[in-house]
């Protein structure tokens, strides 16, 4: 009856838990899905959004470009503030950020709507005003005498009742650790992909920066759902890394679903780990320690039933014949020390963090 009593077992994972969710803190790690956490061991390929995941999303405005004829720089910039300023894209902020540094006054916008994966589009002072990537130009047939083609940076397009009076060219940079994060994944052999709205000659330049498997460009926001969805009818258990309200659907179809810190409160609702310092590397960190974790319960779960599977056969007497025997007194002993012996090596979790 003393030897039975199944405190060890009890404790075994519940302690390892605990432990882990502190070390995963301390290591900035937040989890709100424990399940999903633990999966992570079994993840083969991990998809990363680009922009405010891998870039750190700073979007300065580099250039500003009139290409009709009678516009000017600050005229375009403030019809386009007007609507941005109802956006939470890094394009956006970067463009209210440049308008107020030239203490332009930010008119309102009407009818305001947003194209997801596109851009914006309303009414701006009597004007119908667009604001829009690339893939719209391409999509609409319009063409331009000049175009942001050879810039490697993102690009956004100003179209006043449907004709195109200048655009804008934003350079971002890669997160510090971004490289780093993408080799030790690399090096536990799980594939890594890009995912990006922004259009393929960016895409590309990350890419292969980072020397990543690979790119998916010009993915609107309902399309980073599907190609998560592709995967995992291919077999794949995929993790998505995202930060944008667009990558919420994407982060709750992944099986693991890992939010930027730094990206919107959507995204940070939607994830099962958010990344509070917005470091890439602790992705290759979570993935590594969830493995550990995953091991540790394991091993604990051995540590506890296998006392008993020896322990119980002998207070029940299975070696009574050689005189060998366990006394009630012997049984409380070994008992609390089963629980002993799980308690430390469930501590132990730490020597692997
Ligand atoms: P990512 O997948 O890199 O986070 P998004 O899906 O958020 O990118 O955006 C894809 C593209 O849609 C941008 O590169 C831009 O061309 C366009 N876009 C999105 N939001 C805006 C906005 N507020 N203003 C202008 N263009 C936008
Ligand atoms: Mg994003």
């Amino acid at each position: 009856m003393v030897i039975s009593c199944p405190h060890a077992l009890g404790l075994a994972v519940p302690l390892v838990v605990a432990i882990s969710t502190s070390i995963a803190a301390q290591k900035g790690l937040l989890i709100r899905n424990r399940t999903a956490f633990e999966n992570a061991r079994l993840i083969t390929t991990i998809i990363f959004d680009k922009t405010g995941t891998l870039t750190k999303g700073a979007h300065e405005l580099q250039e500003v470009k009139v290409l009709s004829q009678d516009g000017d720089e600050k005229e375009l910039l403030r019809l386009a503030a007007g609507l941005e300023q109802h956006s939470e894209h890094y394009i956006a902020a970067g463009i209210v950020r440049k308008a107020k540094e030239l203490n332009i006054t930010i008119p309102q916008a009407e009818n305001f709507n947003y194209l997801p994966g596109i851009g914006l589009e309303g009414r701006v002072g009597g004007k119908e005003i667009k604001v829009t990537g690339p893939n719209y130009l391409k999509e609409k047939n319009i063409s331009t005498a000049e175009t942001a083609e050879d810039f490697t940076g993102t690009v956004v397009y100003v179209l006043i009742e449907n004709e195109i009076a200048g655009y804008f060219t934003f350079s971002d940079q890669l997160r510090e650790s971004a490289a780093e994060a993408i080799q030790t994944l690399k090096k536990a052999g799980i594939k890594n992909l890009l995912l990006t709205g922004d259009n393929e000659k960016v895409a590309k330049q990350v890419s292969d920066e980072l020397s990543m498997d690979g790119y998916l460009a010009n993915v609107l926001p309902h399309e980073k759902l599907e190609k998560i969805k592709a995967l995992q009818e291919k077999g794949e258990f995929v993790a998505m890394t995202g930060d944008g309200v667009n990558d919420a659907p994407a982060l709750a179809q992944a099986d693991v679903g890992i939010a930027v810190g730094s990206g919107t409160d959507v995204a940070a609702e939607t994830a099962d780990i958010i990344l509070v310092n917005s470091d890439p590397k602790d992705i290759a960190g979570l993935i590594l320690f969830g493995k550990a974790t995953y091991n540790k319960m394991i091993q604990n779960l051995w540590w506890a039933a296998g006392y008993n599977i020896l322990a119980i056969p002998l207070a029940a007497g299975i070696l009574h014949k050689w005189n060998i025997m366990l006394t009630p007194a012997a049984g409380a002993v070994l008992m609390s020390l089963s629980t002993i012996v799980v308690a430390i090596n469930a501590r132990l979790l730490k020597t692997k963090a």
